[in-house]
């Protein structure tokens, strides 16, 4: 399975490939797309069955291009019915964190591997992952940040095709990708705080 920049430099043809396999899209190649159109793919889009039991998909928010991107797992309860990233309990523990590390949310794009809510909040599964990832290529080729912040196990899977993100934190791989907590973890384990503060610091001092 291709991983990390080989996955990115093939991205147009896996979406070129969906839209086609969809039926009911229009075909187009995505030289052609602008983020605001990949947006309303994003949020029309019934390639996967977590389509079915979403209210809103969650595209993802910040500045275009972006230096710094910082990608999770999937939307949850709050961002299902808000169409936004990162605003329920997580959310606002991003919020405080990026504040600790010196950072604006305003100035960085956040997104999610996956873009609609799995039911009760389950991990996606592989499948799902597959059919969504093109989107998060396709966002990456659109955005060219410096810096991609992969927050959580699914995320690095997902991108890098690696696991573990306790030993993985806080290194940065392939020059642009630092791994760090997902907040939902931090959420839960409040003693993780301080290294996630560490590690989003990180893409502060990194060279943009
Ligand atoms: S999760 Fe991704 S692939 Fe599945 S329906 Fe939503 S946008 Fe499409």
């Amino acid at each position: 399975m291709a991983t990390g920049f080989e996955q990115i430099r093939t991205f147009r043809y896996f979406v070129k490939k969906k839209i086609i396999n969809n039926g009911n899209e229009k075909v187009i190649f995505m030289d052609h797309v602008d983020l605001r159109h990949l947006d309303q793919q994003i949020c029309t889009c019934h390639l996967c069955p977590l389509s079915e039991g979403r209210k809103r998909a969650v595209p993802g928010s910040g500045p275009a291009p972006t230096d710094i991107m910082l990608v999770g797992e999937a939307p949850g309860k709050e961002e299902d019915l808000t169409g936004e990233p990162f605003v329920g309990r997580a959310g606002r523990l991003l919020d405080a964190a990026l504040v600790q590390a010196g950072l604006e949310r305003s100035k960085v794009f956040i997104t999610s591997v996956i873009k609609c809510r799995p039911p009760q909040n389950r991990k996606p599964k592989k499948a799902e992952i597959d059919q969504c990832r093109p989107y998060l290529q396709a966002q990456i080729e659109f955005l060219h940040p410096k810096i991609i912040c992969l927050m959580g196990n699914t995320a690095t899977q997902a991108v890098l095709g690696r696991q573990g993100v306790t030993i993985l934190r806080g290194q940065i791989l392939q020059d642009r990708f630092l791994v760090t907590y997902h907040p939902a973890a931090v959420l839960r384990n409040r003693n993780l705080m301080n290294d996630f503060v560490s590690d989003l610091k990180r893409l502060n001092t990194w060279e943009l």
